[in-house]
């Protein structure tokens, strides 16, 4: 059997002490082999390097301490507790053990000579340790500090920090022997070999800038933070360029049904559809596919733009997939393009996984044998049985980013081979999360709002001023206004929030007898929540009591009063989606977040953050920075960007340089290209082809 050799090839099991029972436990962190070991990177450090007189210990200070054993005794306080006085010559100082044994207070007796580690705070007798780590010495050699820095890793049950200290060490002195290679040039490595880097992050010097550690913004930590950037950022690529070479039907312009479209349209496009769907249309027309996506704020009209794409390819014969995220935008997606296309004589068919039985079974005919060239749906459009006839292109109505190989699935679905593809996000994207989340993508911004919208005022109030709210409601309608409430409850199931909502509607009609209420939730028959959605249109209900289901696709110019309950639990982007439904009459419109006090700092700045913009753009990048990107991409349901080192926020200043080295070394280095991305992405399936 030939010898392994590169880190990524050893297993853990090569490291003494590892068998198979360990092996198991570190599988379930995705620790499989020696290289993700060394990936594993301490969490912070302590100093355990020098030795601390007890006369200069200061409160809050992590600290190693040599002392000899003067008494130790059975408190009987608040609670019984065993306290050990030591001292050194230069004071005293207390341990102190809740939980203790009688051997260990006989292994205490006075004179031991004791070395022990941990955080002095003040206590009932002056300094006190609380449960320090600590061991008996030898009073003739007392042990030697530690050389390094010691590393304290993310661990998980059964995982002491012990094991962890002794799988690195091991780890650290197999890769002397398995140096990994090189892949960044030198002016990205800035003089740091991977090798080296990893080695410092794990046993750091004494001297070790500790601050720029705990911040993850040490050199070193910098170092591997960009290359597995840049192994993202090129994989991306790789994908992007593996797509465009498998061709796809060049979908020329078709000018008479593009007009016919636009002529039945009741407004004309602003200037920014106008330019995104100009360069929509340049793309359809090449045999490569396109891969593009459509950013614009809520409300800028995006579905328009994505309905002329949908055109161009069904005037060529070819059909259109257009996937939505959620059953209510999906249906709203269906709405439009029916009333959109059928007047042109194309065929529309629906499906979603609640669609069984029969009816299903027609929609699925109509697109295997091409008698439906637009087709709306949910992700059942992924469904194996869903086989079409002609697809030409694929519309993907973003929430949370789709997976890579999500959409890639699409394509296994038409006998043609690639279609194009179209994203378009539900929000906007902050700039620096676009340029590495979505670098496998060409993007056009919508950067206008069409004409006759005025900005929301927003502002923030508690709950305990329901009853100001329950007035302002009544002026508003009295006035011949019309209003929203919205009923939230986060993590809660959908028949929670229904009854939150019907509660409150029978609340408001009788706090406001002369107003017409009506009231919508996801627990409804498709027809009734239409059927009240109508009513409120036509101005039959005045006050709109909804679940979140009103976020999207609900367009009802003369209302102009927004109240949300609950707000502090929402996501900006909800809130932001959500407060679109108003200011799009001309009427001022208002939009009040309410709230349960006490409010946290992060709840704060997030309703605060509402308040002061009325961007998407601008809340978008708010949200990056209240809560990380993870949250922002949905990754935790795509599974995407799982980072090991790099932090996409705190690390965004170094995003312009990994596209720029990354660009580089696709131009000059092609063969480090595919390990490079191995390193760091060998275990993200949708990565697996690259
Ligand atoms: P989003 O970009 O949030 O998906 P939509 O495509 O749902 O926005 O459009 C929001 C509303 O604006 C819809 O009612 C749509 O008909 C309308 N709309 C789109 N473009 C224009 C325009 N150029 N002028 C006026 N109204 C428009
Ligand atoms: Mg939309």
């Amino acid at each position: 059997m030939p010898e392994p050799l590169t880190l990524d090839q050893l297993p853990v099991t090569a490291l003494t002490g590892v068998g198979p029972a360990l092996a198991k436990k570190l599988a379930k962190l995705a620790i499989c082999t020696v290289q993700d070991v060394l990936f594993h990177l301490p969490l912070r450090y302590q100093d355990r390097t020098k030795v601390t007189p007890i006369g200069a210990l200061q409160a809050g200070q992590d600290a190693v301490i040599d002392g000899e054993v003067r008494l130790a005794d059975i408190m009987f306080g608040k609670r019984r507790s065993l306290a050990c006085r030591i001292q050194d010559g230069t004071g005293t100082v207390t341990l102190r053990f809740f939980h203790f044994s009688a051997a260990q207070k006989n292994q205490l007796s006075p004179g031991t000579l004791i070395r022990c580690y941990g955080e002095v705070r003040r206590g009932t007798s002056g300094f006190e340790l609380y449960h320090p780590e600590y061991s008996v010495v030898n009073a003739q050699q007392p042990p030697p500090t530690e050389a390094t820095l010691t590393p304290v890793y993310p661990s998980s049950e059964g995982l002491s920090q012990l094991s962890w200290r002794k799988l690195s060490e091991q780890a650290l002195l197999l890769m002397q022997q398995h140096q990994p290679q090189e892949y960044l040039p030198q002016q990205h490595s800035r003089g740091v070999a991977l090798a080296q880097a990893l080695q410092y992050l794990h046993r750091p010097p004494s001297n070790a800038d500790q601050a720029a550690l705990s911040a993850g913004l040490h050199p070193h930590q910098q170092r591997l933070a960009f290359e597995e950037l840049v192994a993202h950022h090129l994989s991306l690529i790789k994908q992007r360029q593996q797509t465009r070479q498998q061709g796809a039907p060049a979908l020329p312009y078709v000018a008479e049904i593009n007009q016919q479209f636009l002529q039945q349209l009741p407004f004309g496009l602003t200037s920014a559809q106008q330019r995104v769907a100009a360069e929509i249309r340049l793309d359809l027309s090449q045999p490569q596919p396109m891969l593009r996506l459509v950013q614009g704020d809520v409300g800028s009209g995006k579905t328009v733009v994505a309905a002329l794409a949908a055109l161009q390819a069904i005037a060529n014969g070819y059909q259109v997939a257009l996937m939505a995220p959620t059953e209510i935008l999906a249906e709203q997606h269906l709405n439009n393009f029916t009333d959109w296309l059928t007047p042109l004589g194309v065929n529309v068919a629906w499906l979603s996984g609640k669609l069984k039985g029969k009816q299903r079974q027609t929609q699925l005919n109509a697109i295997a044998d091409n008698s439906a060239a637009m087709v709306v749906g949910t992700h059942a459009l992924f469904q194996e049985q869903v086989v079409f006839a002609r697809l030409g292109l694929a519309i993907i109505d973003e929430q949370h980013r789709f997976g890579v190989h999500q959409r890639l699935a699409l394509k296994e679905k038409t006998p043609l081979g690639q279609p194009h593809q179209l994203i378009m996000t539900a929000t906007p994207i902050p700039r620096t999360l676009a340029m590495s989340a979505y670098a496998d993508l060409d993007t056009s911004i919508i950067d206008e709002l069409p004409p006759g919208r005025t900005p929301v005022n927003t502002a923030v109030i508690s709950n305990s001023r329901r009853d100001e709210l329950v007035a302002r409601v009544a002026h508003a309608c009295a006035q011949g206004r019309q209003v929203y409430w919205v009923c939230t409850l986060i993590d809660e199931s959908e028949a929670l929030e229904a009854q939150a909502a019907e509660h409150t509607a029978e609340l408001l009609k009788t706090a406001l007898p002369q107003v017409r209420v009506g009231l919508v939730h996801g627990r409804m028959k498709a027809a009734d929540k239409a059927a009240t959605m109508q009513a409120y249109k036509a101005q039959q209900i005045d006050l709109l009591v909804a679940t979140t289901v009103i976020e999207v696709g609900v367009d009802v110019p003369n209302a102009s009063l927004m109240i949300i309950e609950n707000a502090e639990r929402l996501g900006l982007a909800q809130l932001h989606q959500l407060r679109g439904r108003v200011g799009r009459g001309g009427t001022a419109s208002h939009c009040l977040l309410m709230y349960q006090a006490p409010l946290s700092q992060q709840g704060k700045a997030r309703l605060q953050a509402m308040r002061d913009s009325n961007d998407g753009f601008v809340i978008a990048e708010k949200d990056l920075q209240l809560r990380g990107p993870g949250e922002l991409l949905g990754t935790r349901q795509t599974g995407l960007l799982q980072l090991r080192i790099a932090d996409l926020q705190r690390d965004s200043h170094l995003l312009p340089a990994v596209k720029h080295c990354a660009e580089q070394l696709l131009a000059q280095q092609q063969p480090i290209v595919a390990p490079l991305i191995q390193r760091w992405l060998a275990d993200s399936e949708q990565y697996a082809q690259v």
